[in-house]
C-alpha cells in the first residue's frame, strides 16, 4: 500500500507568538503586562481632564488591551489544541483576574471621558494621538454615560465572578457531564454523554434521531429546576444592573455590542416575517423528501439528501477545492487562503484531546490569524473551512489599522464568514465536476443554513424576548418557561412542525441562552447571514469590480456602527424593511432547486 504525504500542513505553528509555553519570552512578557496594568492602574486612579494625559492614557490602554489580547489567543490556541493542558488552564484564570483588573482601568477611563465637556472631547479627538479612534473613544465614552461610580462598577465586576459568571460555569459542568442510556433501533443500548446528541439529531436514520431526542431529554427534564435558577439569576443580575446603570431596556446593551441600531433589528425581524413562508417552503420539501407530513424538532438539523456514501474527503482535497472555489471567485482571497497555509496558521488535524468545535483568533500585536478545527472528512468540515478563512481574511484587511478601528462587532465579523462560505457553495454549484448527487446534498445543507437563520435562530430571540420581559416582573418558573419556548416555536414553525414536534425543553438544552458574558447571543448572526447574501447579491451581478467595495466594507468595519459602515460602503439602509426582504429573497433560486429534487430511491 502507497501512502501519499499531505501536501498542506493540518498543524499550526504558534512559534512566532512565543518560542513556547511558560519559556523565557513568554514569562518575560506576563510580568512585562502585570508590571504595566498596575501602573497604568495607578495613573489612571489620578487622572484629570488634562487632554494631553487622557489621550496618552487611552494610547496605553489600547497598547495593554492588545498585549493582553496577545497572551490571552496564545493561551487559548494552546487549551484547544490540547484541552487536558492543566499548566494552561492555570494560566488562563491568571489572564482572567487580570482581565478583570483591565476591565476596572476601562471604567476609570470611560468615567474621566464622561466628565469632560463636549468641546474638549471634540479637541481630545483631534489630538495626533487618537487619530483613527474617533469612533472606538465614542463608543467608550457613551458606554460610560451609563455606568455607576467606579466603585459600584468594581463591585459590580467581583460579584459577577461569584453570581452572574458562576451561573454560566454551572451551566457547564452539569451539562459537561450529563449522560443518559439510548436504546439504538438494532436493539443494543449505549450511555451516551449530552455532548454526542448533537451530532445524533444529525444522523440520517430517523429512528435513532427519535431514540436520541426522547432519551436525551430526560437529564435536562431532571435538572430543569435548577437550569430554570441558572437562567433567572443570570437574567436577573442583568435587568438590576442596567437598572441601577439607568440602562432603558433589556435590548440597549446587546445592540450597542453589536453596534447596530434598534431600527435595523426591526426591520430585519419584520421582513423576516413577512417572508417566513420562504423558509417553511424548505421545511415542507425536508417533510416531502423524508416523506412525513411536517418535521418533528429532531429532523430539523438532518440532512433529508445524504452526502453520497464515497470516501470520506481529504484534508489536502478540501485545501484544493476551497483554494479552487476561492480563486476562482476572488483571487485574493485564494492567494490569503494559500498563505494560511503555507505559514502553518491553521490547525485541523483531527486527535483526541482537542477542543471541539471551530474559531478563528489571532494577534494584533503581530498582526497574525490563526483559524482552529478538527478535520473529519465531511462537506460540512469543508465549509466550516471556508467559514473560518473568511474570518480570517477580513482580519488581514484591517491588519494596517490601528487597533481602537480594528475592533469589528460580531454582526459585521458574521457577514465576512458567510461570504466566504458563499464563495465556496456557489464555486462547489457551478463546478462541472462536482456530481449531481453531491449538488442535491450542498442544496440540502444550503436550505438547512436558510432554516436555521430565518426560523431556528429568530426564534431563539422571540423566547428570549419573552422571557426577559416576564423576568423583569420576578422569576418565571419551569412550567412558564416551557410555555415560552413552545410558543415561540408555533410561531416560527408554524404547521412545518408536527402538533407534538416541539422541544419545550430547549431554552435548557441550548447553551447559548447560559452565556454570561453576553445576551441575545442570535440576532448577530441573522444580520451577518442576511448581509452576506446582500453582499453576495451584488457580488454575482457586479462581477469582480465589487470586490474592491468589499475591501472598503471589511476595512470600516471597526470604524463606525453597522448602519453607517453599511451607508458609506454599500449605499444601503439597514432600517428599511425592503433592504432585509431583497436579502432574504436571495434564497429563492436556491430554494426552487431544492423544491425539484425527487424523494431518494428506497432500496
Ligand atoms: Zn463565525
Amino acid at each position: 500500500m502507497t501512502v501519499v504525504a499531505q501536501r498542506n500542513s493540518d498543524r499550526w505553528s504558534l512559534a512566532s507568538w512565543f518560542t513556547e509555553f511558560s519559556g523565557p519570552d513568554y514569562r518575560d512578557f506576563r510580568l512585562a503586562i502585570e508590571r504595566d496594568l498596575d501602573t497604568q492602574s495607578r495613573q489612571a486612579a489620578a487622572l484629570t481632564g488634562d487632554l494631553q494625559c487622557l489621550s496618552q492614557a487611552l494610547t496605553d490602554y489600547e497598547d495593554l488591551t492588545d498585549r493582553l489580547g496577545h497572551l490571552s489567543a496564545f493561551l487559548g490556541c494552546l487549551s484547544a489544541d490540547d484541552a487536558t493542558n492543566e499548566a494552561v488552564k492555570s494560566d488562563e484564570a491568571w489572564v482572567a483576574t487580570l482581565d478583570a483588573e483591565q476591565l476596572k482601568l476601562k471604567t476609570r477611563l470611560q468615567a474621566v471621558l464622561t466628565q469632560i465637556t463636549d468641546t474638549d472631547f471634540q479637541d481630545l479627538l483631534s489630538k495626533p494621538l487618537l487619530a483613527g479612534a474617533a469612533h472606538a473613544i465614542r463608543r467608550l465614552r457613551e458606554e460610560g454615560r451609563h455606568q455607576m461610580t467606579t466603585e459600584l462598577e468594581s463591585l459590580a465586576a467581583d460579584l459577577n465572578v461569584n453570581g452572574l459568571h458562576a451561573w454560566g460555569r454551572l451551566y457547564d459542568t452539569l451539562s459537561g457531564k450529563m449522560a443518559f442510556p439510548l436504546q439504538f433501533p438494532d436493539g443494543h443500548t449505549e450511555i451516551i454523554p449530552m455532548a454526542r446528541r448533537r451530532s445524533l439529531m444529525s444522523e440520517p436514520s430517523r429512528p435513532l434521531r427519535e431514540a436520541a431526542f426522547h432519551a436525551g431529554q430526560q437529564p435536562w427534564h431532571d435538572h430543569a429546576d435548577t437550569l430554570a435558577a441558572g437562567l433567572n439569576g443570570i437574567a436577573g443580575t442583568r435587568l438590576c444592573l442596567y437598572g441601577r446603570r439607568g440602562i432603558p431596556h433589556f435590548l440597549t446593551a446587546p445592540l450597542f455590542g453589536g453596534a447596530m441600531s434598534r431600527a435595523s433589528l426591526d426591520a430585519m425581524l419584520a421582513a423576516i416575517h413577512d417572508t417566513i413562508e420562504l423558509p417553511r417552503r424548505a421545511l415542507r420539501t425536508a417533510a416531502r423528501l423524508q416523506g412525513t407530513p411536517a418535521l418533528h424538532f429532531f429532523d430539523l438539523e438532518a440532512p433529508q439528501v445524504a452526502a453520497p456514501h464515497t470516501k470520506p474527503l481529504s484534508w489536502d482535497e478540501a485545501c484544493t477545492t476551497v483554494d479552487r472555489a476561492f480563486t476562482a471567485a476572488y483571487p485574493k482571497l485564494g492567494g490569503y487562503f494559500r498563505s494560511l497555509l503555507e505559514q502553518h496558521w491553521i490547525e485541523a488535524q483531527p486527535r483526541a484531546g482537542k477542543r471541539p468545535g471551530a474559531f478563528c483568533t489571532g494577534s494584533r500585536l503581530r498582526r497574525e490569524e490563526r483559524v482552529f478545527m478538527t478535520w473529519h472528512g465531511t462537506v460540512h468540515d469543508m465549509i466550516t473551512l471556508a467559514h473560518e478563512a473568511g474570518h480570517a481574511w477580513h482580519s488581514s484587511v484591517l491588519r494596517p489599522a490601528r487597533s481602537f478601528a480594528a475592533d469589528y462587532p460580531m454582526p459585521l465579523a458574521e457577514t465576512a464568514s458567510n461570504f466566504g462560505e458563499m464563495i465556496l457553495l456557489d464555486g462547489l454549484l457551478s463546478d462541472p465536476a462536482i456530481t449531481p448527487e453531491i449538488k442535491a446534498h450542498l442544496l440540502d445543507q444550503e436550505m438547512l443554513r436558510a432554516h436555521s437563520y430565518l426560523i431556528n435562530i429568530p426564534m431563539r430571540y422571540e423566547f428570549e424576548h419573552a422571557f426577559y420581559t416576564e423576568r423583569a416582573a420576578g422569576e418565571v418558573s419551569v412550567s412558564r418557561l416551557r410555555e415560552l419556548m413552545t410558543q415561540a416555536q408555533f410561531n416560527l414553525y408554524g404547521d412545518t412542525l408536527l402538533a407534538d414536534g416541539s422541544d419545550p425543553l430547549f431554552w435548557a438544552s441550548k447553551m447559548h441562552f447560559f452565556i454570561t458574558g453576553v445576551s441575545f447571543y442570535n440576532f448577530p448572526y441573522v444580520f451577518g447571514y442576511l448581509l452576506s447574501q446582500a453582499l453576495f447579491a451584488r457580488f454575482k451581478a457586479e462581477g469582480r469590480a465589487f470586490l474592491p467595495h468589499y475591501e472598503a466594507f471589511l476595512a470600516a468595519t471597526g470604524s463606525d456602527t453597522c448602519e453607517e459602515v453599511v451607508r458609506q460602503t454599500l449605499g444601503a439602509d439597514l432600517a428599511s424593511p425592503a433592504f432585509w426582504e431583497t436579502s432574504i429573497r436571495a434564497i429563492v433560486p436556491t430554494l426552487e432547486a431544492y423544491e425539484k429534487l425527487a424523494p431518494p430511491q428506497l432500496g
